[in-house]
């Protein structure tokens, strides 16, 4: 394997870190706790594992938790009602509901309702529209932590021919605004299902961000020497193991560096979480921001 393995678990330690150290400065300075909590709906057990995840994380970094767990058959008034009580609870810096819902329930409503000084998990409409014209508010968990893991690794972005396989809300779509913000420069290109010769657009990739849901779908062919490969996706293999979009043994054989799956962007993605609540409490009080 020739590809220095970026590790996104030690990364998201050390951010974790020193997010802890400046909740305890804001609790010890200003009696300020962030709060940030999570709606579950029904008993998905990813959306379990993720919440769970979330709460434990949030706590380990000294802010208020709170958990809200509903039944599978809440209305969507009901939830829109749960909304909007944290939306007047103080003690409430960050409101997230866990995805998906159970197919009755429309999430949109659901994100338009979240108070844009909470929406921590940035899926409001209204954050990525101030994210669309330039001046975010927040900014979406994963493509956070993607941001984070090319500055850890060095990696210039400024005149990058970047690609983004996966154009989602949650995503692509997001992360490919970030990257052409000023500051960030990259020229970036969106592919899709729809894309013709995949694997010739993302061999003149500089940067190639795989966020499909497809195991194994960039192989070597698709990855040109000296490129960077940042692997979003998170599947279960026939053996029920986790794995990425990137065929990681062949494309560690090409890439210059590359993240691992697990242990890449999934542990980031909490951590940006943790971030957008610290962020949310100090702003909701008028602190500046860090
Ligand atoms: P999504 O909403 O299903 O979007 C998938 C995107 O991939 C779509 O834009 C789709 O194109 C595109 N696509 C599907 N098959 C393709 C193919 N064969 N060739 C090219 N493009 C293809 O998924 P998502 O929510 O963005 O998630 C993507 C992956 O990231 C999943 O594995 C998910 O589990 C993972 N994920 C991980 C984290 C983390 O923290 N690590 C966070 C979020 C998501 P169309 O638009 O044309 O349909």
């Amino acid at each position: 394997m020739s590809a220095r393995v970026i590790d996104g678990k030690a990364l998201a330690a050390e951010v974790r870190e020193r997010i802890a150290a400046d909740v305890a400065a804001l609790t010890g300075e200003h009696g300020i706790v962030p709060g940030l909590a999570a709606v579950l709906v029904g008993d998905d057990p990813a959306s379990e594992v993720y919440v769970g995840m979330k709460h434990r994380a949030s706590e380990a970094a000294g802010m208020h938790s709170r958990q809200i767990r509903l039944p599978a058959e809440t209305s969507q008034e009901d939830l829109e009602q749960v909304v909007r009580e944290l939306n007047e609870d103080e003690a409430i810096d960050g409101i997230l509901v866990q995805l998906p819902l159970p197919d009755h329930l429309d999430p949109q409503p659901i994100q338009e309702l979240i108070l844009p000084a909470k929406d921590v998990d940035a899926l409001n409409p209204y954050t990525a529209g101030r994210l669309a014209v330039g001046d975010p508010t927040f900014l979406s968990c994963t493509p956070y932590g993607v941001l984070e893991i090319l500055d850890h690794a060095g990696v210039e972005t400024s005149g990058a021919n970047v690609v983004i396989v996966g154009r989602s809300n949650l995503v692509g779509r997001p992360l490919s605004v970030m990257l052409t913000l000023k500051g960030r420069d990259a020229t970036v290109t969106l592919a899709h299902s729809r894309t013709r010769d995949l694997a010739a657009v993302c061999r003149g990739a500089d940067v190639l961000i795989a966020a499909v849901g497809v195991a194994g779908l960039i192989t070597a062919e698709y990855v040109s020497p000296g490129t960077v490969v940042i692997d979003v996706g998170t599947n279960r293999n026939d053996e029920g193991k986790l794995v990425g979009d990137v065929a990681f043994a062949e494309v560690a054989e090409v890439a210059d560096a590359i993240t691992p799956v697990p242990g890449g962007v999934g542990p980031m993605t909490v951590t940006m979480l943790l971030q957008n609540t610290l962020e949310a409490a100090r702003s909701r009080r008028g602190l500046p921001r860090r």
